[in-house]
């Protein structure tokens, strides 16, 4: 979506096509604006495995590409961001942790 048209009120969405790239444009009588779908990680580029969308690739049990490093939540590549899912998958996370942790040796 490039552009929301009207004066006093919504009467238009103006969108690129993907493939074509053209600007089309579709006439409404209102819209309905879905926020959040792009992840917060940018800082992270370079030090976790990313998908091409920014999501942190996670196994399982939480683990990023690094050991040692656990995600959870909708940053992740978890399917279905709502927030049940993302408290479960906090806990997953905590524990995939947790499990890493006793296996690994303290630094000497
Ligand atoms: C408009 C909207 C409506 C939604 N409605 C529903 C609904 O009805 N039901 C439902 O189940 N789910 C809903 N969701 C989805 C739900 O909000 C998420 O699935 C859930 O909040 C994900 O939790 P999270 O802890 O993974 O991430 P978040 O809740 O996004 O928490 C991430 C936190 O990390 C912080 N943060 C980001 N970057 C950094 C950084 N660099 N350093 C430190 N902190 C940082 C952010 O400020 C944020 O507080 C909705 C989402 C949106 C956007």
């Amino acid at each position: 979506t490039t552009e929301i048209t009207g004066d006093q009120k919504v009467n238009g969405l103006v969108y690129k096509d993907r493939a074509s790239g053209e600007l089309k444009k579709v006439e409404l009588e209102g819209v309905f604006i879905q926020i959040g779908l792009v992840p917060n990680t940018d800082w992270l580029k370079g030090v976790v495995e990313l998908t091409k969308h920014g999501e942190i690739v996670v196994d399982a049990r939480g683990q990023t590409s690094v050991p040692g490093v656990f995600a959870a939540g909708d940053v992740t590549t978890v399917p279905f961001k709502q927030i049940i899912i993302a408290a479960g998958d906090g806990a997953k996370a905590a524990l995939g942790a947790f499990d890493h942790l006793i296996r690994t040796s303290a630094p000497a």
